[in-house]
């Protein structure tokens, strides 16, 4: 048995500068139709940036869709015909200054496959060049410094609440440093 779900029609509903929003009629395996919202969206990178002296790096920032600050690691979206790697540099020192002599891919995950297909690239970087910093002109940013006691403190506590900023913390923790 297949699950496949086949689309027998494909609704634009709006067309923005970070999301789309379609809804999709499926026909089901067993013949019956549902819809499906779908967010697209062209992908994103964070980035866990480890300084010469042991801290991480994350940026404090208010997100309006929760209303609340959030503690997170570095992060943005993929610009058009931009491959995720200069994204991530391009990001890093955009939003902490930093410059990074060793930046590598950790892994890719889905954020929230139930409604959108974004991709989020995790990547490492090390071996940092502290410059000045250039924030969009839509964005504050607070720059913050943890040791990674400090982060996974903060995760155990629930100040830390973003899933990427979460996974990039205990991948380091569990998988790179082992
Ligand atoms: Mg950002």
């Amino acid at each position: 048995m297949t699950r496949e779900e086949k689309t027998m029609k494909s609704e634009k509903i709006y067309e923005g500068k970070v999301i789309n929003l379609r809804v999709d009629t499926v026909e089901l395996p067993d013949r019956k139709y549902s819809k499906r919202e779908i967010v697209e969206h062209s992908g994103a990178v964070g980035i866990l940036a480890i300084t010469n002296d042991d801290k991480l790096i994350f940026v404090k920032q208010f997100r309006k869709t929760i209303e609340d600050e959030l503690l997170e690691i570095p992060a943005g979206r993929i610009e058009t015909d931009e491959i995720p790697d200069t994204t991530a540099a391009r990001e890093l020192e955009e939003e902490t200054g930093f410059k990074s002599n060793k930046l590598k891919k950790l892994t890719a995950v889905l954020s929230s496959p139930g409604f959108s297909n974004e991709v989020i690239h995790i990547y490492l970087a090390e071996d940092l060049q502290e410059g000045t910093a250039q924030p969009d002109e839509d964005e504050y940013i607070e720059v913050i410094y943890l040791t990674l006691e400090e982060a996974l403190d903060k995760i155990l506590k629930g100040e830390i609440r973003d899933s990427k900023t979460t996974l990039a913390v205990l991948f380091y923790k569990a998988l790179v440093l082992g």
